[in-house]
């Protein structure tokens, strides 16, 4: 199909909106009533730290919700008073926040649910209204809402959509699409849908495997059996893999999207010389200064003298768990927690070690004097951050009159 003739002609109909309806003051008010905390104000104005008994949160200069996700919420806010009878859909959690997603709940915008691993599309009706998340729909689902005659209001993120853009520069030219992230991740499902030739690698280890193959060749049924999944229909790797161009999920780890980038520039200069690089690999920055605030802030908080570390998020939110990453790598104690609900009374905490199942830690609050650092992903609300922190303030209270 080509992908991007379908979406020129989808923003060109009456059915299709990614510019809201012009309720943004009304929806700003409400966003800030629900969302915002004047306990976070207070703490950024106070040079980003706050003490209380003897608890002392040092809080990330840059953390929570990025402009991204805002507008996103806002939409969906202003599609509810637009579309005030209307049934409305999302196409996928709006973010991968379960505050906020409740809240939409409450407002009676219904989740498209996955069954047996497939979205079930067929409660969507003519004249419904849905809504394509931050991180985007896949082009097959943006068809099919259309041939279903649905409004669709599109959310994606522009950087998401920068993104996308850079797959389809490399198809044009018939480059392989290297995309660095999650192949399940809704945001690379997406990505991927717009590209032609596609490898999804997870990781820098991931990529050196598939630049030694470029260099030195390999087996070709265990290349294709470990990246099954995490490439387009047909890919031969053999011949897939001469002409390539860098996309990224825009939530992964800024510095190992850029060493990836770097790996494979070195591996084609390496492989074709410098005279015919250009021919053989495109890299477009695609890296969202959300993320890489979010995680330079989160580098210069580990710095600091902190005795353990709070990453607040959802739990399927790649950008909240890549903060953890940072935190762990510098042996600080790091739990992450969707909601101040993790924090239990008796000094424990239910919280989500990176890529195992979600335990409970005892006594996790030190006796004495402690420095708790504390960060939040992209679509964190500040609310949430707050509730978390007052809760850690009473959990040590308790502690002590214990
Ligand atoms: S993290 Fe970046 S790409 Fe993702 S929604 Fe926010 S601004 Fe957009």
């Amino acid at each position: 199909m080509d992908t991007k003739a379908f979406k020129r002609s989808l923003q060109q109909s009456n059915n299709y909106h990614r510019k809201g309806f012009g309720h943004e003051n009304e929806v700003m008010g409400t966003m800030n009533t629900e969302y915002q905390s004047s306990l976070i104000q207070k703490i950024r104005e106070n040079n980003y730290q706050w003490q209380e008994g003897d608890v002392t949160i040092k809080l990330a200069e840059a953390f929570g919700f990025c402009w991204g996700v805002e507008r996103a919420v806002a939409m969906a806010y202003e599609t509810r008073q637009h579309f005030p009878q209307e049934k409305i859909w999302i196409t996928n959690e709006i973010i991968h926040n379960p505050s906020v997603n409740q809240r939409l709940l409450e407002m009676n915008v219904g989740f498209i649910e996955v069954v047996n691993g497939n979205k079930n599309f067929s409660v969507v009706e003519t004249g419904d209204v849905v809504i394509l998340p931050a991180f985007g729909a896949s082009v097959t689902e943006m068809q099919l809402l259309n041939d279903k005659g649905c409004t669709i209001v599109d959310t994606t993120c522009p950087w998401v959509s920068k993104v996308w853009n850079s797959v389809e520069k490399h198809k044009k030219k018939d480059y392989t699409s290297i995309i660095h992230g999650k192949y399940r991740h809704e945001e690379t499902v997406a990505t991927s849908s717009f590209a032609g030739t596609y490898l999804v690698v997870l990781n820098f280890k991931e990529a050196q495997y598939v630049c030694d193959y470029i260099l030195n060749g390999g087996n070709k049924d265990e290349f294709l059996e470990k990246f099954k999944n995490a490439h387009s229909e047909g890919f031969e790797p053999d011949k897939d893999l001469m002409r390539l161009g860098i996309a990224n999920q825009t939530t992964m780890l800024k510095s190992e999207t850029e060493q990836i980038g770097k790996l494979f520039e070195t591996t084609m200069l390496k492989k074709y010389g410098p005279t015919e690089l250009n021919e053989h690999f495109m890299s477009f920055n695609t890296i969202c200064d959300a993320t890489q605030e979010r995680q330079d802030a989160m580098l210069n908080l580990v710095k600091e003298d902190v005795d353990l570390m709070v990453v607040i998020g959802g739990f399927n939110s790649s950008n909240t768990t890549h903060l953890q990453e940072i935190s762990i790598e510098k042996g600080i104690d790091s739990y992450h927690i969707d909601s101040e609900k993790r924090i239990l009374p008796g000094n424990k905490i239910e919280h989500k070690p990176l890529e195992k199942e979600i335990k409970t830690k005892e006594n996790w609050l030190p006796d004495g004097k402690i420095i708790v650092g504390v960060t939040s992903g992209a679509s964190t609300p500040d609310k949430v951050v707050e509730a978390v922190i007052k809760c850690i303030f009473e959990e040590k209270k308790a502690n002590i009159l214990v």
